[in-house]
């Protein structure tokens, strides 16, 4: 990919750049997701380690389990990317992926999700199927394989 994509928090302190293209785009509605970005469902893109930077600033590292990693701006707290060396899902464990909240990115349109992880985690007024639309669906949804 020649072309590349900024995204950041709202404050504006910590800016990031994908220039690799995504190997997923999801949404994660579990609730360790939840609970680092105050919304019901969080929109990611993984992509190659090597295709993501930070840009500008220092993001806050905070450990959310035993081989997961997430940053977030400590000023305004936007979540901002996730590593999980053990994921289930095959794709990651082939590469050394990051996941960027897509939804921090400055064009919102570039990467939208096609797969739904843990839709069973949504509430009760979120119904899977209407927040993606066609998705394919990981993990309570007869694919048990929650971490
Ligand atoms: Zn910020
Ligand atoms: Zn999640």
């Amino acid at each position: 990919m020649t072309e590349h994509h900024d995204g950041g928090c709202l404050c504006g302190d910590v800016r990031y750049r994908v220039s690799a293209q995504p190997v997923i785009q999801c949404y994660c509605c579990c609730a360790t997701c939840r609970g680092a970005s105050g919304a019901a469902a969080i929109p990611w893109i993984a992509v190659p380690n090597s295709g993501y930077a930070i840009t500008k600033g220092e993001p806050v590292t905070f450990q959310s389990s035993d081989t997961v990693i997430r940053q977030f701006c400590g000023r305004c707290g936007t979540a901002l990317n996730y590593r999980n060396t053990d994921y289930p899902d095959q794709r990651f464990q082939t590469d050394t992926l990051v996941a960027v909240a897509s939804s921090s990115l400055d064009d919102i349109e570039a990467f939208p999700p096609n797969e739904v992880f843990h839709g069973d985690e949504l509430p009760s007024w979120i119904d899977p199927e209407n927040l993606c639309p066609g998705a394919k669906h990981h993990h309570g949804q007869g694919d048990d394989q929650s971490p």
